[in-house]
């Protein structure tokens, strides 16, 4: 019996895996599969529901500039617009059909045979498909504390990735773990309902003030009637991130006043907002802008003006049944202890689970041995029609969907490109993808990471060997225009 090779594999039901799907289907690839491992689609969006969570980038420029949202309730929309959102995009372009829940993929491998990609689904069920996508996103494997005794912790434990809804915190003692984008935005929402609450702080984060407001009904009804005045404003505050999140950190070396001058505005907020110089000292961190990922509120400073929430950055030694305790002896009893402690990116994902290409070639052992790498971060060689959302350089710093769109740029060149010249696989030559190393290399010279004080950033930008891989360390422009134009021989094609 012949197998039934489908034309795409995408892993992830998020805002990745939706853009390569609608992406596919307008190149009229439509025998998708979306493999999703969790019950519903949405990413992030799907899997975060911790009090207060919210888009940390305007919504005009946090969605699709193909599917705009006049409707948007605030500036910052609330978590569950985005996976309302999400909702709605997969039901209009009809990619929700494709997708499967609850489906662990735990390995692809090329078959060189029948060029085509044969993916592993835990139970034991195989897929086959010409292509394969993986949209597996960067910040979707928590990571729990290697603390000693925190199993022994007696009390409730949850991760803010899964949140408990029925979690009753009035009148709880509690600690937060860390002091992430998360926390910033879980601290003020959860702090008034507890009667008393710690948070442990390694690293202080970059806090800049934020720009937000309800989005008036007669706003919502001009975007909705006139979508050029969203689109302005679209472009407006996607221009100001570029400055800030993308030139001030990429370009360091040329805008290293505009950074500094962020760093200026976030100092002047923490004076303004926290009353205790000592807390203020604890809260001010001691690396460059932009080394780790900063983050806006105003309410999250205030919070430590309460009397009840105490910020503690003596280092944890142990956690036991009822309280932590710190490297000083200190102890702090607690019944509830909450995680906002991250994600990891670079033990677990990259790739997010076992992809073998050419020659038995491990593509999660080929980055760690050599260098983390894809070329304009989608394709790796040996890896033949294998197109990878979430790779090294990826991520354009600013919006996750200026990365989607471009990626999906991308693959509209790529494939069109096959289907001119009818073949059945395609793969990044190994001197483009050295090329575009050495270029992004080279350019991370002008970065806030080499030419920064990034050394106690502790920040999930920098990989396992020390080097800032995450981003693409380019202009947002100058990746929207590669995508348009790379050259066509830059792929073999057979
Ligand atoms: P994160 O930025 O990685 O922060 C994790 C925090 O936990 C850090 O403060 C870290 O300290 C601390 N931590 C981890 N292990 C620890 C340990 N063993 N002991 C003590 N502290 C520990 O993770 P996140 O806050 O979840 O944010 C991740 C990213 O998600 C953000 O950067 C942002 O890109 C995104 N995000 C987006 C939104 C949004 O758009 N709505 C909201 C939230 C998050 P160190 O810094 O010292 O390692």
């Amino acid at each position: 019996m012949s197998q039934k090779v489908h034309d795409a594999v995408i892993v992830g039901a998020g805002f990745g895996g939706i853009g390569a799907a609608i992406q596919l289907r307008r190149l009229g690839r439509h025998d998708l599969v979306i493999l999703e491992r969790e019950s519903d689609l949405g990413g992030t969006w799907h899997v975060n529901r911790y009090p207060g969570l919210t888009v940390d980038i305007p919504s005009s420029t946090y969605s699709y500039s193909f599917e705009p949202n006049p409707y948007w309730s605030r500036l910052y929309a609330p978590g569950p617009e985005l996976k309302q959102y999400a909702t709605h995009v997969a039901a209009k372009y009809d990619v929700r059909r494709h997708m499967r829940f609850d489906t662990l993929v735990e390995g692809a491998v090329w078959d060189e045979e029948q060029h085509h990609w044969t993916v592993s689904i835990a139970g034991g069920e195989r897929l086959h498909a010409r292509l394969l996508l993986t949209a597996t996103g960067f910040l979707s494997q928590p990571r729990l504390p290697d603390i000693e005794g925190i199993e022994s912790f007696a009390g409730e434990v949850v991760h803010t990735t899964q949140w408990d809804d029925d979690l009753d915190l009035d009148g709880r003692r509690a600690a937060v773990i860390g002091t992430g984008a998360t926390a910033v935005q879980l601290i003020p929402e959860i702090a008034p309902r507890l009667a008393e609450l710690t948070v442990f702080q390694r690293t202080a984060i970059w806090v800049t003030p934020k720009q937000d407001g309800a989005v008036p009904r007669w706003l919502q009804r001009m975007y909705a009637r006139v979508p050029l005045t969203q689109r302005l404003v679209r472009t407006v505050g996607s221009g100001i991130l570029e400055a800030i999140m993308v030139s001030g950190v990429l370009r360091y070396r040329q805008a290293k006043l505009l950074n500094r001058g962020v760093e200026k505005i976030a100092l002047r907020h923490l004076r303004r907002q926290v009353d205790d110089p000592v807390t203020r000292a604890q809260l001010t961190p001691d690396y460059s802008f932009g080394c780790k990922r900063p983050t806006f509120s105003n309410t999250y400073f205030p919070t430590f003006n309460r009397p009840h929430v105490r910020l503690e950055t003596t280092p944890i030694a142990r956690i036991e049944p009822d309280a932590i305790v710190t490297t000083d002896g200190g102890r702090t009893e607690i019944d509830t202890l909450v995680l906002a402690t991250g994600f990891n990116l670079w033990d677990t994902n990259f790739p997010a689970f076992e992809i073998i290409g050419r020659g038995g070639v491990d593509l999660g052992k080929f980055w760690r041995a050599g260098r983390f790498q894809a070329y304009e971060g989608v394709a790796v060689p040996g890896f033949p029609n294998f197109i990878s959302l979430n790779s090294p350089y990826s991520y354009s710093g600013l919006s996750y969907f200026t990365t989607i769109e471009s990626q999906m740029l991308h693959m509209d060149r790529l494939l069109s490109e096959v289907a001119r010249r009818r073949v059945t696989t395609f793969e990044v030559t190994e001197r483009a993808n050295a090329a575009f190393l050495d270029r992004m290399i080279a350019n991370l010279g002008d970065s806030v990471f080499v030419q920064g004080n990034c050394a106690t950033s502790r920040s999930y930008y920098f990989n396992q060997h020390g080097e800032a891989t995450l981003l693409r360390p380019t202009s947002t422009l100058n990746a929207f225009g590669e995508a348009r134009s790379f050259p066509l021989e830059d792929y073999a094609y057979a």
